[in-house]
């Protein structure tokens, strides 16, 4: 039953008494559609209203208590970005346009059929990113002229940074998709230096000169001024796409993520991706994170940069601690993006029933967080007592050693 029908429903249930408003009924009316209200504040909606937004936003409609101020809007849905659809996948992006306070980072979510190429391309902003599924092989030249090519998979990562040229093309059988994260706020995905693009835009006999051969050569150059995405016969095993004579990167620009011990606890895990483990990584560091059912991404800061986090699996609400009595909930969803700006306390709390993993992406060549429980329990007992007039059982229960992911 939709929301509309559940109102008819109510109204004829006021007017004609046909039902009896039994605790059961009430139960599952107020589950159906939330109310903005808890007691002493706040009262029903009548609509109009979203109703399934109203669900999937319990923080918004009904914030807890703690939230008050006025923070910006710190989360945007990739489900809100527009659809680039093209010949041979599709792409979407939010960045500052979509979120404001977005100004360090910008973040694209693309999808290549199996066989289906991003275009040779190159632009100015680092590109860092996180494969979601299904396998793909991406090429690259470094500044000294030596070449990349490798074949990656969900979990991977990759890392072009500014000016590297490279391509990504969908494997068999059925493509991939990916995330990702560009060092500018303002980056633009559908403005990025193509080759097609270059060839139609370069007089023939300047091709000609160029490469050493006649300019009539370049009379056959695509129609249409950029390719983008679009379908191409699916290569042969990765030896066969090794340039002879050519010489390979000193550096990878992949990095397999999952293949790493993690940072382990009794309610999740972490993976750290930064310049330290991924060496060509200078700007983007990131964690991976998993929170069991329950768990919590502990009460945290960042100092080198505003956090730009993607669920990929599973549903959060992120509370975020502004300072000058300053605090925020807000409800993620799987495809959903969270931003903190620098130095801002936040927590992520798993509020589904399966698990929940998102990745934290910085504008940094390191990761590093401060924990609160961990500054409690490296200060003098008695100082931090005198701020907080703590319970005894919560002085005894600080951690010396950080966690990540609590409970431990
Ligand atoms: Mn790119
Ligand atoms: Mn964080």
């Amino acid at each position: 039953m939709d929301f509309l029908s559940r109102r008819r429903m109510l109204a004829a249930t006021a007017a004609g008494g046909l039902l009896t408003t039994s605790a059961t009924a009430r139960t599952q009316l107020a589950d159906a559609v939330p109310q903005p209200q808890r007691p002493g504040r706040g009262g029903t909606d009548p609509g109009p209203r979203n109703a399934v937004r109203d669900r999937q936003n319990a923080d918004i409609l009904v914030p807890p208590a703690t939230d008050h101020g006025s923070l910006p809007n710190l989360r945007f849905s990739f489900s809100d970005s527009h659809m680039r659809l093209e010949t041979g996948g599709w792409t979407r992006q939010v960045t500052q346009r979509e979120l404001a306070v977005a100004t360090s980072i910008a973040g694209v979510n693309m999808r290549l059929n199996a066989g289906g190429v991003r275009e040779m391309h190159w632009h100015k902003a680092s590109e860092w990113s996180y494969m979601l599924y299904g396998t793909a092989r991406i090429t690259a030249m470094d500044a000294s002229g030596r070449y990349f090519v490798d074949d990656v998979a969900a979990g991977d990562v990759w890392f072009f940074p500014s000016g590297v040229p490279h391509s990504i093309q969908g494997l068999g059988p059925d493509g991939c998709e990916f995330l990702l994260v560009f060092d500018d706020g303002n980056f633009d995905e559908d403005n990025t230096f193509m080759i097609a693009d270059w060839f139609k835009h370069t007089p023939n006999e300047v091709l000609g000169k160029n490469f050493g051969v006649p300019g009539s050569l370049f009379d056959h150059t695509p129609e249409e001024s950029q390719r983008y995405i679009f379908p191409a016969p699916l290569p042969g095993p990765l030896s066969s796409d090794k340039i002879a004579g050519g010489t390979p990167v000193s550096k990878s620009f992949s990095s397999r993520l999952m293949a790493q011990d993690p940072i382990r606890t009794a309610s999740g895990t972490m993976r750290i991706s930064d310049s330290t483990v991924f060496p060509v990584n200078t700007t983007t560091a990131a964690a991976l994170v998993e929170v069991n059912p329950g768990g919590l991404r502990e009460l945290h800061w960042h100092p080198n940069g505003d956090e730009w986090l993607y669920v990929i699996e599973g549903q959060a609400r992120m509370g975020v601690f502004a300072g000058q009595g300053q605090a925020r909930t807000f409800d993620l969803q799987a495809g959903d993006v969270g931003y903190i700006p620098v130095a801002m306390g936040h927590y992520l709390e798993n509020t589904g029933t399966g698990p929940l993993r998102f990745l934290e992406t910085f504008k940094s060549p390191y990761f590093v967080d401060f924990s609160l429980d961990t500054w409690m329990a490296l200060t003098p007992p008695k100082l931090v007592d005198a701020h907080l007039d703590l319970d005894p059982q919560v002085m005894n229960a600080l951690r010396k050693t950080k966690a990540p992911v609590v409970p431990t």
